[in-house]
């Protein structure tokens, strides 16, 4: 599997990563992340590659890796190097990389820019305890810094445990610049003396991301906006590492409206719980790359070559992006109608299974739903009639605008049903025209005939299209047999 292809690596290639954790679901703030980092390396003839940051193995989830290489997959963000593809700059995965951090934490030991601490959970709990006492924000004392060798070979020999701490000095700034927030300064007292690497021989994010863009050749790194503060303390690393540091664009939090953050606990964060609702994979991709990009001109609909043609960095916005849902279904119901017939089909294949109408007219279905659905998830509540006439409330005939009800619907439907039993051809346009027709000899509105009778023949208002689908749907033998018993319904209650 591994692409050995790539011996030396042109510094000057653009090369961009998704460095997700395998929490068992795909966040769309992380897809964009995802979406914005592949059109980067596209658009430049880069490399895009896949990370998994698994190194907090208490939060691994069973079968969380295969999400994120499905979704990549389906969503056509296709990776050049990762852990199911290979690549040069392996491993993939960072569980599999333990050797390589413990190794750079030793050196960043040995120059100085790091040390081992050896205080307990207890003492570090304390020493929080009494800065927050103090109402100040808590950093680490540097308690272990001081630490002769001596002690520390000693310590190490009793089996004690102990994490590497990353050496910051408390005095001066930090500057950066970030491509979408500008120059970004930190006190350099405001920096704590991180753990890089815990107990268990774990690193944290803070060593791994550095140790592993570096290692992996990564140009520009595109993250969520919540590592923008951090970032000093890791391009320290970098320097002590003698290391270049990457270009840095990070991007704006993605927030369900003003106040709430988009977050999984209302189920409405994950790629596949929009999938789920029926929303298509190329209307979230095309709704995401605007969730915080604009291509400087009014062009909405985008395939991602159109996408990747138009990407750039200045388009990217600082603000955060509210995702609208409305405008994400808008979006979803132009992709639905420009699908072929085909693909429609396939599609709404599973929607129709839960329907059960697999046995009808597919094509003719389509031909009546497609140009009307805003989510394929609404088809089975659509098609629920299909199946079998529901029971129903004779309110249902009431429509007060059409000025029409369960008295002014029988003597319609029996003229109705006469018309429908002479008629042969169920085609729609034939339908459509010849109860038109009637409506105009009646002298009535034509929702006082079309109203009523879908009612009659559906047992529901919830149908794709209107009378004439759903007697076209439901064919000759079926449409009379259930205006019939509608009829009957209808008379034996003005008997009764
Ligand atoms: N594993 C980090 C996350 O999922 C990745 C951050 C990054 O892109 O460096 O938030």
């Amino acid at each position: 599997m591994r692409s050995e292809g790539r011996i030396a690596m042109s510094m000057s290639q653009i090369r961009t990563r998704f460095a997700p954790s395998p929490t068992g679901y795909l966040h769309i703030g992380g897809l964009r992340t995802a979406l914005y980092a592949w059109l980067f390396a596209r658009k430049n003839n880069g490399a895009f590659i896949l990370r998994i940051e698994d190194t907090d193995t208490g939060r691994e989830v069973a079968g969380a890796k295969d999400v994120i290489f499905s979704t990549l997959r389906q969503t056509g963000l296709n990776y050049d190097e990762g852990p199911d593809v290979g690549g040069a700059f392996g491993p993939y995965i960072q569980s599999e990389r333990a050797h390589i951090y413990k190794d750079h934490a030793e050196m960043l030991v040995k120059c100085g820019a790091a040390y081992r601490c050896f205080c307990t959970k207890e003492r570090l709990a304390d020493e929080r305890a009494k800065a927050e006492a103090k109402g100040e924000a808590y950093t680490y004392d540097k308690h272990c810094l001081s630490l002769p060798d001596d002690e520390i070979q000693r310590r190490i020999n009793a089996g004690e445990p102990y994490v590497i701490r990353q050496n910051i000095l408390r005095t001066g700034e930090t500057t950066y610049t970030d491509a979408v927030f500008g120059d970004i300064t930190v006190p350099n007292a405001d920096l704590d003396d991180n753990v890089l690497l815990k107990a268990d021989g774990m690193p944290t994010y803070n060593l791994a991301n550095v140790v592993d863009d570096h290692l992996m050749g990564i140009s520009h790194v595109i993250r969520g906006v919540e590592y923008l503060s951090s970032t000093p303390k890791y391009n320290h690393l970098y320097r002590a590492f003698g290391w270049e540091i990457p270009a840095y664009i990070h991007l704006p939090v993605v927030m369900k409206d003003k106040q709430r953050k988009l977050s999984k606990r209302h189920g409405d964060a994950s790629f596949d719980d929009f999938i789920k609702k029926g929303y298509l994979k190329e209307a979230l991709i095309n709704y995401i790359a605007l969730l915080g990009w604009s291509p400087g001109n009014d062009q909405e609909i985008f395939t991602l070559d159109e996408l990747t043609a138009a990407f750039s960095i200045e388009g990217l916005s600082k603000s955060s992006a509210i995702f609208d849902v409305d405008k994400l279904t808008w979006m979803n119901a132009q992709y639905i109608r420009a699908l072929t017939k085909k693909d429609f089909i396939d599609r709404a294949m599973p929607y129709f299974k839960e329907a059960g109408v697999e046995a009808f007219d597919l094509e003719l279905i389509a031909d009546i739903m497609q140009p009307r659905l805003e989510r394929l998830d609404e088809i089975p509540g659509k098609l629920e009639f299909l199946k079998e006439m529901p029971e129903y409330d004779l309110s249902l005939f009431t429509h007060k605008r059409m000025k029409t009800d369960a008295a002014a619907a029988l003597p319609v439907l029996e003229q109705a049903r006469a018309l429908l039993e002479a008629q042969s051809d169920y085609s729609l346009d034939s339908l459509k025209e010849a109860l038109l027709t009637l409506t105009e000899k009646l002298g009535i509105k034509n929702g006082q005939l079309l109203w009523p009778l879908r009612v009659a023949i559906t047992g529901t208002e919830v149908t794709p299209g209107g009378a004439v689908e759903a007697a076209c749907l439901l064919g000759k033998t079926d449409t009379l047999q259930r205006l019939d018993l509608s009829i009957r319904k209808l008379e034996e209650t003005k008997n009764g």
